[in-house]
C-alpha cells in the first residue's frame, strides 16, 4: 500500500480551504487537516511539501473520444487511439469515452476493452453506449441492458439531434431512449441519462424542450452538449437550464468556434442570465475531429480535439475574472454531481485521491491519480504502454 503525505496545499475542494495537510493511503484521501500530518519512520511513505502551490480536484471529462474519433472525411480521418497521458497530462484523471458519427466502423466492443486499458494504466474510465445514430450501437441487445449488465457504461450517448449527421430520431424514439436510461439509472445507480449531441439544426433543443415538459422523466435526464457550437442553440439551452437540465459545453480551441460562444465566453453568458451554475459542466471533446477549411471551403488541416482545452479554459475563465472554485465546479463537482460519481469530483476525506497542483499560471503542474502520480513538476512519470 502506498502512503502519500502532501503538506501546505492551498486547498480547493473545489471551495476555497485554505492551506491544509492530507494523507493519501493507496487510492484514497484518508485525512485532511489543518494540523501537521507525522508518520514515524518506520511506515513506508512519501512526503511532499507544496509550499501554497493550488491543490484541486482532478478534472473529469464526460465527452472524450478514447478510441479516437473522425472518420467523417474519408477512412485517413480517423483519429487513432489516444494514451493515457493525452489526458493526465492535462489534469484527467476521470474520462467518459464515447462513440460519435462513426458507430460503424467503431464498436462498443472496442470502446470498452479501451475503457479496461486505461483502468490498467491507472486512470479512471468510463462510457457511454451507442454513439449518433437509432437505435444506439450497444454491446448487448440495448443500450439499456448495457447500463444494467456492464459496470463502466454509465448512460447513453452521444445521442445526435438537430444534426444532419443523426439519424433524424423521432419525438418518440426520443423519449424512448430517455426512459430506459432514467430507469436502467434507478436499477443501477448509475448517472442513467442521455448525453445528446446538439448540432447546427434550426429544431435546436424542441425535442427536449417539448420531452421535459410533457413527459415524467426528470430533466435531469436530457443532458445537452455543444450547446455554445452558435448563439442560437446557446440562447435554447440556457431556458433548457431554467427547466432543470444540466447543460455542457464544449471547450472549443480558439480558431475553431467562429459562429458560438468560447467556453469562457458561455459561462459569462450563463453567469450575467442568473443560470443554475451547478447544473453546467465542460467537457473536452477530446478526440474527436476538427476539420479547418480554407476561405473557399476547401480542407486545410485535420486537427483532433486535445484535453489540454480543460485547463486552458480554466486559465481563461481566472483571466476573466471567475473565481478559481466557480470555474473548477464545471470540471470537478459538477459533473461528478451528474454522472453520480460520489467519490469524484472533490477533495473530500474518503473520496479518490484524484489530484491536481497548479502552478501560480492555473498550468497543470502535479497529476495524482487513484493515490498514484502520472505527472511531476511537469514530466510524465505514466505515460502509457506505447506513448
Ligand atoms: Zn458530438
Amino acid at each position: 500500500m502506498s502512503i502519500t503525505i502532501i503538506k501546505n496545499a492551498d486547498l480547493y475542494a473545489p471551495e476555497s480551504l485554505g492551506l491544509n495537510n492530507l494523507l493519501i493511503c493507496h487510492d484514497k484521501i484518508t485525512s485532511i487537516s489543518k494540523e501537521s500530518i507525522e508518520l514515524p519512520s518506520s511506515i513506508e511513505h512519501e512526503v511532499i511539501d507544496l509550499a501554497g502551490d493550488k491543490l484541486v480536484p482532478g478534472f473529469i471529462d464526460a465527452h472524450a473520444h478514447i478510441t479516437g474519433g473522425g472518420g467523417e472525411a474519408g477512412f485517413a480521418t480517423q483519429v487513432p487511439v489516444l494514451p493515457i497521458s493525452e489526458f493526465t497530462s492535462a489534469g484527467v484523471t476521470t474520462v467518459v469515452g464515447l462513440l460519435g458519427t462513426d458507430d460503424t466502423t467503431r464498436s462498443m466492443e472496442n470502446l470498452i476493452s479501451r475503457v479496461y486499458g486505461l483502468r490498467e494504466e491507472g486512470m479512471s474510465a468510463y462510457c457511454w453506449s451507442g454513439g449518433y445514430h437509432y437505435p444506439p450501437r450497444s454491446l448487448m441487445e440495448t443500450a439499456k441492458q448495457d447500463m444494467v449488465f456492464v459496470e463502466p457504461v454509465i448512460g447513453i450517448g452521444e445521442f445526435a439531434i438537430s444534426d444532419h449527421r443523426s439519424s433524424q430520431p423521432s419525438y418518440e424514439e426520443v423519449i424512448r431512449l430517455a426512459s430506459e436510461a432514467h430507469v436502467a439509472g434507478l436499477m443501477t445507480g448509475k448517472a442513467g441519462i442521455v448525453h445528446f449531441h446538439l448540432g447546427d439544426g434550426e429544431r435546436k433543443l424542441e425535442l427536449l424542450e417539448r420531452a421535459i415538459k410533457e413527459t415524467e422523466i426528470p430533466a435531469r435526464v436530457f443532458n445537452a452538449t455543444h450547446v455554445n457550437r452558435n448563439k442560437a442553440l446557446f440562447d435554447h439551452a440556457c431556458e433548457l437550464n431554467k427547466l432543470g437540465a444540466y447543460i455542457d459545453i464544449t471547450a472549443f480551441p480558439e480558431s475553431f468556434n467562429k459562429h458560438g460562444y468560447h467556453a469562457y465566453q458561455a459561462i459569462e453568458l450563463a453567469v450575467k442570465r442568473d443560470l443554475s451554475l451547478n447544473q453546467i459542466t465542460i467537457s473536452s471533446d477530446g478526440g474527436g475531429c476538427l476539420p479547418e477549411f480554407d476561405a473557399c471551403g476547401k480542407l486545410e488541416h485535420m486537427a483532433f480535439g486535445k484535453a489540454q482545452i480543460l485547463p486552458d479554459t480554466l486559465a481563461s475563465l481566472i483571466r476573466e475574472g471567475h473565481s478559481l472554485s466557480l470555474a473548477l465546479s464545471f470540471i470537478t463537482s459538477n459533473v461528478a454531481e451528474l454522472l453520480k460519481f460520489s467519490h469524484k469530483g472533490r477533495i473530500e476525506k474518503n473520496r479518490d485521491a484524484d489530484l491536481v497542483v497548479l502552478d501560480a499560471n492555473y498550468q497543470v503542474k502535479h497529476v495524482m491519480a487513484l493515490g498514484k502520480w502520472h505527472k511531476r513538476d511537469g514530466e510524465m512519470s505514466i505515460k502509457g504502454t506505447f506513448a
